[in-house]
């Protein structure tokens, strides 16, 4: 797309949905007491997204010069969620701008090098607790939406959503993605050996607290979250197995290393992929006003 494609595309009736979309999820959390945070675009620290199951490559952070020392732009703010809670902010959301610079072999329709997330976390919440206030927030959203007179059909969802482990996704479906392709509703897929502080569950080693959301139609994943980890010996294990140097988390391990983090739960959601879904687009391009598509750099 050229500037001139980009600039004549009809958008505005997607920004519209959009606009609805976030005007329900933040008054959503606001109503039940989170505290909103800003974003953070530039740490010393930021998600190592790595190991991660589904990514076909590690990423590295993009760095800039600020001041002299070398910071990376914001990955996920999920280190700065933990922090925040460790600081006595116990429900917390914020809109947060990722950038993350995956190749081109991701671009399939549901990613973006620069998206949003919908990102929130909750000091001594548990997995159940997570899942349960996500069911609630996307069927409300969803029986909120059929009154918008969208073009597409938002189905009636109705919690608990179906959850399977992902080794039960793989055996029965063979993947994500065709499990999100052939099921009819939303649902989950938990147990996920991934990045370090996602929650190994202490009386099953081996096995994750965490907990994916996926959307059916083959819109696939649309949220990510976990129960954290919090103990000192038990990041800086973990952080080892995966090869990751303890010195670039330096001030994260520091703040772990005096007991000051707490257990906490949360999760994001892809605001562009929530409204893909919506507004039922093709490509996640056409509900970006400015698309950033892997591999393609951006006109605007
Ligand atoms: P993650 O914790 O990495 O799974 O990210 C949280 C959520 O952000 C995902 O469930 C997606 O909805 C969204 N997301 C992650 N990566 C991308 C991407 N490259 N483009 C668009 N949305 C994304
Ligand atoms: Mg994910």
């Amino acid at each position: 797309m050229d500037a001139l494609q980009i600039v004549t595309r009809k958008i505005e009736p997607i920004m519209e949905v959009q606009t609805r979309v976030i005007d329900y999820m933040t008054r959503y959390m606001v109503g039940r007491g989170f505290k909103w945070l800003l974003p953070v675009m530039l740490s010393s620290i930021t998600d190592p997204l790595w190991p991660d199951p589904a990514a076909r490559e590690a990423l590295k952070p993009l760095e800039v010069e600020v001041y002299g020392e070398r910071l990376r732009l914001t990955h996920s703010m999920i280190l700065h969620k933990q922090m925040a809670v460790a600081m006595g902010i116990d429900k917390l959301f914020i809109l947060s701008p990722n950038i993350r610079l995956e190749g081109r072999s991701a671009d399939d329709g549901r990613h973006t090098y620069e998206f949003t997330q919908f990102d929130f976390e909750i000091a001594g919440a548990s997995m159940a607790d997570v899942i349960k206030l996500i069911e609630d927030l996307i069927s409300g959203l969803f029986k909120e939406a059929r009154s918008w007179g969208l073009e597409r059909r938002i189905p009636r969802v109705r919690p608990p959503f179906r959850r399977f482990t992902l080794e039960e996704i793989k055996e029965e479906f063979g993947s994500e993605e065709e499990a999100s392709r052939l099921m009819k509703e939303p649902f989950w897929i938990t147990d996920i050996e991934r990045e370090f502080y996602d929650r190994e569950d202490p009386e099953k080693p081996g096995h994750f607290r965490n907990y994916d959301l996926y959307l059916p139609g083959g819109y696939g994943e649309v949220s990510s979250g976990g129960e954290r980890e919090w103990e000192y010996k038990v990041i800086v294990r973990k952080m080892r197995k995966a090869g990751i140097s303890l010195e670039a988390f330096r001030p994260y391990l520091e703040v772990a290393k005096a007991g000051l983090l707490r257990p906490s739960a949360g999760a994001g959601i892809g605001v562009e992929r929530l409204v893909r879904y919506m507004v039922g687009a093709e490509h996640i391009a056409e509900v970006q006003p400015f698309p950033r598509i892997p591999g393609t750099p951006a006109v605007i």
